[in-house]
């Protein structure tokens, strides 16, 4: 595991992950950017901003439909709105606001307590541990399923708590390799290994481990 990560460190470098100028905007952050470039994320935290109801008691007083409307460019707006006021209530009504509060509590416990807030899935979660209570839980997402499929390492079937219970049975439990690791392995599925990959141009070709890469390009 440490092999690959490195190998991808020598070729991306390290990564700047994961921008956010407080902790609500981290989470925020994290429920925005399901499914959607970090460019469209960007878009719809500053519509939040211009009009003002961007903090977390904001987001807990206006009505769904204002935030949807102004989260559109993040897609998938209506249910992001719902989600977004879902953690802000949350947090409202049971730490009047305080989110250090939420945020200091063991990770086993925060998780469970994430995972229990309507419209929050693991990767949210996790990217909420991992980024905003800055735990060592390491993120997965779709790239992860589709390079770590490729290299013979995890089947088609494999579940996010499988692929994340992998990673951290094999890595030290270290929040910044959690972070570098996982902004790697977006930086491999995003540029390189693709839907069609870009072997010749893979840090990881020399392991000679993908066998079902897609049809090497
Ligand atoms: S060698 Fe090809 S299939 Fe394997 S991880 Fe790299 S780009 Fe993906």
């Amino acid at each position: 595991m440490l092999d690959i990560y490195n190998r991808l460190l020598s070729y991306f470098g390290h990564r700047n992950w994961w921008p956010g100028e407080t902790k609500w905007e981290i989470i925020a952050g994290a429920i925005l950017t399901q499914n959607v470039s970090w460019k469209n994320v960007e878009q719809a935290i500053e519509n939040l901003k211009e009009a003002g109801i961007f903090d977390l008691e904001a987001i807990y007083n206006a009505p769904p439909d204002q935030i949807a409307e102004l989260i559109r460019p993040s897609r998938y707006y209506n249910v992001k709105a719902k989600k977004l006021k879902a953690v802000a209530q949350h947090i409202m009504e049971k730490y009047e606001g305080d989110i250090d509060i939420i945020l200091s509590k063991p990770l086993p416990q925060l998780r469970k307590e994430l995972l229990d807030i309507w419209g929050i899935g693991p990767e949210t979660a996790d990217s909420i541990i991992l980024y905003a209570a800055e735990l060592p839980s390491f993120v997965v997402d779709a790239y992860t399923k589709r390079i770590y499929n490729r290299l013979g390492i995890f089947t088609a079937e494999v579940n996010y708590d499988e692929m994340r219970d992998y990673f951290m049975q094999y890595l030290p439990h270290d929040k910044e390799l959690y972070n570098d690791y996982h902004a790697q392995i977006v930086a491999l599925g995003h540029n390189i290994c693709k839907n069609k990959p870009k072997c010749q141009n893979c840090p990881l070709e020399e392991l000679k481990l993908c066998i079902d890469n897609g049809g090497k390009s």
